[in-house]
């Protein structure tokens, strides 16, 4: 069995070489009289007397251009051989040299695409015009095909391109292949590694087969363009005799995805045309694989990251329900004892009490951000004013702030600021704002907090985490901003710390504390609340955290509890 590498680019006739010519007579004397004149011509010349050794030569691996055959031989007609001759090659050229040309003969040339007839005798010169025009035939007749095959691997192209499902694009891969070659068996293996490959697609049956498959392209693999396999028998299959293989790695971006093979029990080789299609179509197949693959990992991913989402819900579900009784029961009962302690006891007791209000915060932060994951908050809607909320957070978290030798400013307007709202929520989200700037800003920071109405909702500050909603009535607004000049964020991680449990430092290596809920708490509650969000940060520099609300008329607000 021999084994050639493709060279691409190489098409027979058009290699620079000069056109070959196989002359085929019983006669001698009429072989050796051609051969001179086409050789004085320029063409490059086989003759042979016998017609079976002309069939080896047109099966062997020089191709020819043109087939210059007798009609009647003892061995084989001249129609016999042109038939043979374009199952290699369905462009050859053939001219028929006849002694008589019948209606019959005429019939079968034509079907057979015998380009001329010269009869015999003919003139030398006859004979060297003949062969102009039938390899000039030949040659509108190559780019014909050529063209037309062009058309159909374009059309298998596109529709590979378009396809995600690996099973699908495979199937739909072998299908061309096989259509395009006439092989009759076919399969794909993918590539696991350079050294590995996987199961075939489809299932293969025939051992001796897969495992001769499998051998090839693992060597196709590392070579430039497909590898063949012809000569002696490749494989057995289903009594059948497999005589030629092919090989196509399915290439992208350098890495093989994949191997093509594809082998026939027809006798000849495969013409280099049909090589050239296949590796074409490999090298779509090979970038629509890897693009299925990707596909294919990142529908993986985005199932597991589901599943992930779902356990986060069911963890806060859980955590929450669990942990609020036994503590609403430490609360209780370390309360009343507080109350009839020594003062040392007591002192011990009202840090039990802080530790375990402190565990109540982290509880109401699930239950609520539970609450409002299902839908199931209730909106209170009354009379608020936006001054009176931010300094009754700022008293809130002032023990905090100073502890850190922070400095908080309130920056309100000079009238009180009067809206209708849920004034609660608004509390909560302005303590998880200040709270943060509060403890992911160094000793000794500056932390403003701001309060202000706007004619509409703001554009273009920062990064929009939730832009207004299209439901939002124009304006005003009511907009909160928390701004601090702490560590700031990576521009990276703006988006993803609103995401439930996360947190910018690792676990282990954090010194701020905390759970990762605050911001998702935020970010649900201005959902359900209809406002915007955005976010202005920079690392080391500070960050600012606003939010708007649309300022309801009271009786929209009253319709909407
Ligand atoms: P927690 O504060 O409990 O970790 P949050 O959801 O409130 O959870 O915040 C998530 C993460 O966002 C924090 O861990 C921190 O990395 C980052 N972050 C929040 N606010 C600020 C801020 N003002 N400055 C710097 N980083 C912040």
């Amino acid at each position: 069995m021999s084994m050639t590498a493709a060279q691409p680019g190489t098409l027979a006739g058009l290699a620079g070489s000069p056109p070959r010519v196989l002359v085929v007579d019983d006669e001698q004397h009429m072989c050796d009289v051609c051969a001179r004149t086409l050789r004085r011509a320029g063409y490059e010349v086989a003759t042979a007397t016998d017609p079976r050794a002309a069939v080896d030569a047109l099966r062997g691996e020089l191709s020819f251009d043109l087939l210059l055959t007798d009609i009647k031989m003892p061995a084989m007609s001249g129609l016999e051989l042109a038939h043979i001759a374009r199952e290699r090659d369905p462009a050859i050229a053939i001219i028929i040299m006849t002694g008589f040309a019948s209606m019959e003969n005429l019939h079968q040339s034509v079907q057979r695409g015998v380009a001329d007839f010269l009869s015999k005798p003919f003139e030398l010169e006859q004979l060297r015009l003949a062969v102009d025009q039938a390899l000039y035939k030949r040659s509108v007749l190559q780019d014909n095909l050529r063209l037309r095959a062009l058309e159909q691997i374009h059309r298998t192209s596109e529709t590979l391109g378009t396809m995600l499902d690996l099973g699908a694009l495979t199937t739909a891969l072998l299908d061309a292949a096989l259509r395009q070659t006439g092989c009759r068996v076919g399969f794909v293996l993918r590539a696991l590694s350079p050294t590995r490959l996987g199961a075939p697609t489809p299932s293969v049956a025939d051992a001796a087969l897969l495992a001769a498959g499998q051998q090839l392209a693992l060597r196709a693999m590392h070579q430039p363009a497909l590898l063949t396999a012809e000569g002696a028998a490749f494989a057995q299959s289903a009594g059948r005799e497999l005589r030629v293989a092919l090989a196509a790695p399915l290439r992208a971006q350098g890495a093989v995805n994949g191997v093509l093979v594809l082998c026939d029990d027809r006798a000849t080789a495969f013409p280099p045309g049909v090589q050239e299609e296949i590796a074409l179509v490999a090298n779509y197949a090979g970038s629509a694989l890897r693009n299925a693959a990707l596909y294919g990992q990142l529908t993986d991913a985005y199932v597991r990251l589901q599943e992930l989402d779902r356990l986060k819900s069911e963890f806060i579900a859980i955590a929450s329900h669990e942990l609020r009784t036994p503590l609403s029961i430490i609360l209780g009962y370390t309360m009343m004892l507080r109350d009839q302690q020594t003062d040392e006891q007591r002192n011990y007791l009202l840090r039990v009490i802080e530790s375990a209000k402190r565990i109540k915060d982290i509880v109401d932060d699930m239950v609520s951000l539970r609450h409002l994951e299902m839908g199931e908050e209730q909106l209170r809607f009354e009379p608020c004013d936006a001054g009176e909320l931010v300094a009754q957070v700022a008293d809130r978290l002032h023990a905090a702030a100073a502890e850190r030798r922070h400095t908080v400013r309130l920056e309100l307007a000079d009238t009180p600021l009067r809206f209708y709202g849920d004034g609660e929520k608004v509390r909560l989200m302005l303590v998880n704002l200040l709270a943060n700037a509060i403890r992911f800003t160094p000793e000794g920071g500056e932390i403003v907090v701001r309060a202000a109405r706007t004619a509409q909702a703001p554009e273009g500050a920062g990064r929009i985490i939730l832009p207004a909603p299209p439901s939002s009535p124009p304006g005003p607004w009511v907009q909160f901003e928390v701004q601090d000049n702490g560590i700031g964020i990576p521009e990276r991680e703006q988006a993803r710390i609103f995401d439930r449990f996360y947190q910018v430092a690792d676990s282990l290596t954090r010194d701020h504390g905390g759970t990762g809920l605050g911001l998702a708490v935020v970010r649900e509650l201005i959902i359900t609340l209809n406002g915007m969000l955005w976010l202005t940060s920079a690392e080391g520099q500070g960050s600012t955290f606003a939010f708007a609300l649309p300022e309801l008329p009271a009786e929209r607000a009253e319709r909407q509890r």
